[in-house]
């Protein structure tokens, strides 16, 4: 059974954002955020992942201005940000197809993969209920080691 929460963060974020915001979209951001579409959703790249392969395509954008790119594009609900223990960020793609889901994260070399979980949706949903908050999102970040940091 589908956990129903009270308010889903990617309705209306995608498709209507890019109808509506799509023309407050300069070509540089446009870049950022096609590079994201092409790839998909479930990939998980932080800034320097998108300066490196930006640069690959002949793009050259400075790390600050992709830094405040990203930062724009999870406003206005094109990315979804994840923040992980060590400081540093993620992005990817908000899509109505994948929704809230959690993720397994290496400490050491930053391998990131995904889970659902209605258990931790409805722990959130419920405590979120229990003192009077509305819910907006429940994700959980679990902080491990992948198996070949084990190895080593
Ligand atoms: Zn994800
Ligand atoms: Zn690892």
């Amino acid at each position: 059974m589908a956990v129903h929460l009270p308010l889903n963060r990617f309705e209306g974020t995608l498709e209507v954002g890019l109808h509506q915001d799509g023309r407050r979209l300069t070509p540089q951001r446009r870049i950022v955020l096609d590079l994201f579409q092409r790839i998909g959703t479930g990939t998980h790249l932080s800034a320097e992942d998108v300066h490196h392969q930006l640069l690959d395509a002949g793009t050259r954008v400075s790390l600050a201005t992709i830094y405040r790119t990203l930062r724009l594009l999870v406003e206005m609900g094109f990315l979804h940000e994840l923040e992980l223990s060590e400081g540093g960020h993620r992005f990817e793609l908000a899509s109505h197809d994948h929704p809230d889901h959690h993720h397994l994260v290496c400490v050491r070399c930053g391998r990131t993969e995904e889970f659902e979980s209605e258990e931790v949706l409805k722990a959130g949903l419920n405590a979120a209920e229990c003192i009077g908050f509305k819910l907006i999102e429940s994700t959980l970040n679990v902080r491990a080691l992948c198996p070949s940091c084990q190895a080593n």
